[in-house]
């Protein structure tokens, strides 16, 4: 069941009960949209404003479209290396030749990058701590495209002596 919700700064928004994570952002230029799935529902309504301004950030800041040509010229001079992931064993060997080959391009570290800056951009919305709050509350799987909940905890978190936000 897929239901729309209020947009958020002008980005339409899409509640979908199959959708397995919590929020994503989707499309290319005009053309985009928010999912989120039934884990957003069971935030509070900030922590839910939050995550919704973090993908809002995503798209604000165009991190789609600055990822194209990165990821174009990854796959272009990686063809072996996809076949052979095309061709792995199982799942899980099939993902982990996939986070090398994110790692080693620098696809990764740059869509690490654009985690923190959507991360700022939320804060700078006045719901870093609710996005903190929501962070602290996930349960997030190890994955190359997203820097560790710990680090971005203290990026968001003014006490944490750094100064991210
Ligand atoms: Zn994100």
């Amino acid at each position: 069941m897929r239901q729309r919700l209020p947009d958020i700064l002008g980005i339409p928004v899409w509640f979908d009960d199959a959708f397995e994570g919590i929020s994503d952002s989707r499309g290319f230029l005009w053309w985009k949209g928010i999912f989120v799935g039934q884990s957003w529902t069971r935030l509070t309504r900030r922590e839910q404003g939050a995550v919704l301004l973090h993908e809002a950030g995503h798209v604000k800041l165009w991190h789609a479209e600055k990822r194209i040509l990165p990821s174009l010229r990854m796959h272009f001079f990686n063809l072996r290396k996809i076949a052979a992931i095309v061709r792995a064993k199982n799942e899980a060997q099939a993902r982990s030749m996939w986070g090398e080959l994110l790692k080693d391009s620098g696809v990764a570290a740059l869509a690490r990058e654009q985690e923190f800056e959507a991360d700022r951009f939320c804060a700078g919305c006045g719901y870093g701590s609710d996005l903190a709050m929501a962070f602290s509350r996930m349960q997030t799987e190890s994955d190359p495209m997203h820097p560790p909940t710990e680090e971005r905890l203290l990026r968001l978190n003014p006490m944490g002596g750094r100064t991210g936000i």
